[in-house]
């Protein structure tokens, strides 16, 4: 021992500088690794420290454009638990809640259905202590018990309606790169002036993951898979199996699994480069149904749609709804509301690129999936 005090070690100052410090002691981390703590690290995730809706913030959802599709889901909450036979006690589950605005416009809806609202206990999973507060600022005054939780595991079991809007997405997703015949694992390293950089890993493809039909792959072509996607839905469909219920998971993604790189990342409403800003800017990957309805199936329950967005919003009775709204209205609420149908269902906008999917814990019709 020498007189020398050991060397205190500094505390990191941003999400880049801890990450660069991970991948100079261990090597390269996977991208999924990378989303994650972009998203989730507990002292500079993204949503862990910031509020990224509405216009002022990074990126708008759908029930931040306007109240119909919170309503519009609460209607499908309240006929969907009919269909079920109108259990009660059961739980309304909502993952991911955001601010709290869809499930605030749902339960107004919801609450012209006494016996729904009677036999309700509310439970929402956030992993965020930013948004669970102004969630409870939203929430504030409903009279129903609200339950938050970390994860869907410690929600107790009942007969389960769950809702989930633009959570898949934010999952971390693992890419390959197809190179010299083989895929290759894609991860985050450092380049000879210390930057943040893609590389190619060790790590390769499982096998049965890339479905038969596919092949002849070009060289470069990126596929993606999310074991957090497919876990997130094994999950969900477990706790629909051991009652009775259904979940309903909105999300922008494809149904045909197809090689590309839907990685991105997002600030104040522009793309930006997905290693600039680690966790200052938004991370998502587009959803690959497919592989949720596999999971689903997997694990035993039963799989309405995909449906796209727009047709779903339809069939719920959009247009309605916003006539309604717009009665007696001035011109330029009724303007308002016209183009928010228009940026909830239009195909240009959110109603082909978000699709619906629906599960059940049995093969009864689902609202809004009816043939
Ligand atoms: N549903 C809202 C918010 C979508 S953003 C809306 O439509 O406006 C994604 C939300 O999921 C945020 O609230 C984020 O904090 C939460 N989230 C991210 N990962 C999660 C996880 N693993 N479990 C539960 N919530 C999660």
């Amino acid at each position: 021992m020498t007189g020398t005090k050991p060397r205190k070690a500094t505390k990191p100052s941003s999400l880049g500088e801890k990450i660069r410090r991970q991948i100079v002691a261990n090597g390269p981390i996977s991208v999924a690794d990378y989303m994650n703590q972009c998203l989730a690290d507990p002292n500079f995730g993204y949503y862990m420290t910031k509020d990224p809706f509405g216009e002022s913030g990074d990126f708008i959802t759908a029930p931040e454009v306007s109240q119909m599709f919170g309503e519009l889901i609460g209607g499908w909450c309240v006929e969907t638990w009919r269909r079920l036979s109108k259990p009660s006690p059961f739980n309304l589950v909502e993952m991911g809640p955001g601010r709290g605005t869809l499930m605030s416009d749902l339960l107004r809806i919801a609450a012209l259905e006494p016996t729904f609202f009677a036999g309700t206990t509310l439970h929402l999973v956030e992993t965020s202590p930013h948004l669970r507060a102004h969630q409870q600022k939203t929430l504030k005054g409903v009279p129903v018990d609200i339950h938050w939780h970390d994860t869907l595991k410690t929600v107790p079991d009942a007969p389960t309606i769950l809702i989930a809007n633009e959570l898949l997405d934010a999952l971390p997703i693992r890419q390959f790169v197809f190179q010299d015949n083989q895929w290759h694992e894609r991860v985050v390293g450092l380049d000879e002036k210390d930057r943040l950089a893609f590389g190619l890993g060790a790590g390769t493809l499982e096998p049965g993951t890339v479905p038969d039909a596919m092949s002849g792959f070009a060289e470069g072509s990126i596929l993606e898979t999310s074991p957090a996607v497919t876990a997130m839905v094994e999950t969900v469909s477990q706790k629909l199996l051991k009652h009775c219920g259904a979940a309903l998971l909105i999300d922008y993604g494809y149904t045909q699994h197809a090689p590309g790189d839907t990685l991105q990342a997002v600030k104040a409403h522009k793309p930006t480069g997905l290693l600039d800003d680690p966790g200052n800017a938004d991370l998502t990957a587009h959803v690959n149904f497919d592989a949720v309805m596999r999971a689903a199936k997997g694990a035993g329950a039963v799989c309405h749609g995909p449906l796209d967005q727009g047709p779903f919003l339809l069939k719920l009775g959009l247009l309605e709804r916003a006539g309604h709204l717009g009665s007696g209205k001035d011109h330029e609420t009724q303007e308002q509301i016209r183009t928010d149908v228009e940026r909830l269902a239009a195909p240009e906008q959110m109603g082909t690129l978000f699709k619906v999917v629906a599960l059940s814990s049995d093969g009864l019709k689902l609202p809004g999936f009816e043939d």
